[in-house]
């Protein structure tokens, strides 16, 4: 039954392999799976790598994903801080600002000389 190309099992000579561990690519037989959370694997080291690595992907998924969002809304809030900032000095300037402001921009271009 067991020719050339076809697995064994490590851990059993006898055995032919018909799992694959989905971190080393190992094949194994039924007896030998460690099912994981992420797939059916040769051993609980294989297991936690793939787990951890499979952990680290989504997280760094999650964080770039979040982070655009972030920077989305910081964008967006300071359009809005500006939008605002330009609204008031913009309001305030022609009712008190330019009476107040006007002979001190010209101190300054006196003290500058232009
Ligand atoms: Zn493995
Ligand atoms: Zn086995």
């Amino acid at each position: 039954m067991l020719k050339g190309t076809a697995t064994a099992c490590p851990n059993h000579p006898g055995v032919e392999a018909t799992v694959r561990c989905k971190q080393c690519s190992k094949g194994i037989c039924k007896a030998c799976v460690v099912p994981g959370a992420t797939g059916v694997f040769c051993s609980e080291v294989c297991r936690d790598k793939h787990a951890l690595f499979y952990q680290r992907a989504q997280e760094m998924d999650g964080k770039s994903r979040s982070t655009a969002l972030l920077q989305a809304r910081k964008f967006l809030t300071t359009l809005i801080v500006i939008a605002g900032v330009l609204f008031a000095l913009g309001f305030v300037a022609t009712m008190v600002f330019i009476p107040v402001l006007t002979p001190i921009v010209e101190t300054v271009r006196g003290i500058i000389g232009i």
